[in-house]
């Protein structure tokens, strides 16, 4: 229920993975929160797999039961051409947890945001995030939406905007870019059945992504470097030149027809601190990373978890926990990097092109080409 002053022990921006994981845990904590989403309704977003290893966070965030609804499809792991011309199949390497899951990524935003909803804790869907203001004592949140402007009150602010961490921005914390990887994304409807399986196969400018999209559709992706870019009126041509260089995928995919193309930024990014005074951000808005490491939902939701009890812990009196979230999270945005770049140096074929020797020295000074 929305109490008269609007006031809140806790405000949540942002209704992705990372949102709905803090405040699902801090509702289970006894915390009187709310979530603030710019969406009116979920909208589909890139990001898809699953793997084995997320299924006990699932199971304590008491969302297990979510992701083995029909809608979402048992998987084993992607089909990859990487480091060879062979295309493997990668599969969770006999993991002891078994399968993991292949999301219907908009059913997946809809049941989490239906499982906020069904606590009776406030949602304000379509509320876009205006203005923060914080003092010794209190935040100030302004959001709004085409009518209406609110102002709420809160003791601590949760920024799970994604990407962007646009509660950060509003505190002047700047989050720091490692690398300037984009994608170049567009949908693609088939003539041919293909498998209802990721596909990911490098080339020499950077690599692909062709996930299931819907019924005959699949969302291509093209990864490389924001140096590598060409201008707007060539991106057709480029992703053209990029997929006819395929070994597999242009066998598999026999006819491209490249229609509206969106850019946006893929590459790793973080915080230097992931919480200030009254602040924490959780998921892609603290660590975002490379979707080659299939890392963000499940990491979105981890931090969730963990922000949303290190929170709950804070203001009962225990300021140490915003700390020992801060090891937590960095200690494994630490294990990611280190497996990126040795995911990375598996691929030699190029070692000449500006992005496979750019993508090493970004990571890893110490690795010259
Ligand atoms: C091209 C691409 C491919 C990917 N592939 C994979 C994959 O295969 N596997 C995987 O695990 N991950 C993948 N990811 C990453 C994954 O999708 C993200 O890590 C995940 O969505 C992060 O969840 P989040 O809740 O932190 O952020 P988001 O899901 O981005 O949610 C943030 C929410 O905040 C809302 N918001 C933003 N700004 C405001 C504001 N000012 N006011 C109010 N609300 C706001 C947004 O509407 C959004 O709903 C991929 C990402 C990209 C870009």
């Amino acid at each position: 229920m929305e109490n008269d002053k609007n006031t809140y022990q806790v405000v949540i921006v942002g209704g992705g993975p990372a949102g709905i994981a803090t405040a699902i845990t801090l509702h289970a904590r006894g915390i009187r929160c709310c979530v603030v989403e710019a969406q009116e309704t979920p909208v589909r977003k890139s990001g898809e797999a699953i793997p084995p290893n997320a299924k006990p966070l699932l199971k304590q965030l008491g969302i297990l039961s979510l992701i083995e609804d029909e809608k979402h499809q048992i998987y084993y792991g992607n089909k990859s051409c990487w480091g060879s011309h062979q295309l493997d199949q990668k599969e969770f390497l006999a993991d002891r947890l078994g399968h993991g899951f292949l999301l219907d990524r908009l059913h997946f935003e809809t049941q989490l945001q239906a499982l906020y909803q069904n606590t009776k804790s406030i949602f304000y869907n379509g509320f876009k995030l205006k203005k923060v203001v914080s003092d010794e004592i209190k935040t100030i949140v302004t959001i709004e939406n085409s009518s209406k402007t609110k102002t709420l009150t809160c003791d601590f602010i949760i920024d799970a905007t994604g990407r962007k961490a646009s509660v950060c921005r509003h505190l002047n914390v700047q989050k720091e870019n490692l690398d300037s990887q984009f994608a170049l994304t567009f949908n693609l409807k088939l003539s041919e059945k293909i498998p209802n399986e990721i596909i990911v196969e490098a080339t020499e400018n950077g690599w692909w992504y062709v996930a299931p999209y819907c019924k005959n559709e699949v969302t291509m992706m093209f990864f490389t470097l924001k140096e590598i870019l060409p201008t707007k009126e060539h991106i057709n041509t480029f992703l053209q030149d990029e997929f006819y260089k395929t070994i597999h995928l242009s066998k598999i995919i026999t006819q491209l027809k490249i229609d509206t193309v969106k850019m946006m930024p893929a590459g790793t990014s973080c915080l230097q601190i992931p919480y200030g005074e009254n602040w924490l951000a959780v998921g892609d808005a603290a660590y975002s990373y490379d979707p080659i490491s299939s890392y963000g939902i499940t990491s979105a939701l981890a931090s969730g978890f963990y922000g949303g009890h290190a929170v709950a812990d804070f203001l009962h009196g225990k300021p140490e926990a915003l700390p020992t979230y801060r090891y937590v999270v960095e200690n494994a945005f630490r294990a990611y990097m280190e497996k990126l770049v040795i995911h990375y140096q598996l691929e030699k074929r190029w070692e000449q092109s500006d992005y496979w020797t750019y993508r090493l020295s970004a990571f890893s000074p110490n690795i010259t080409s």
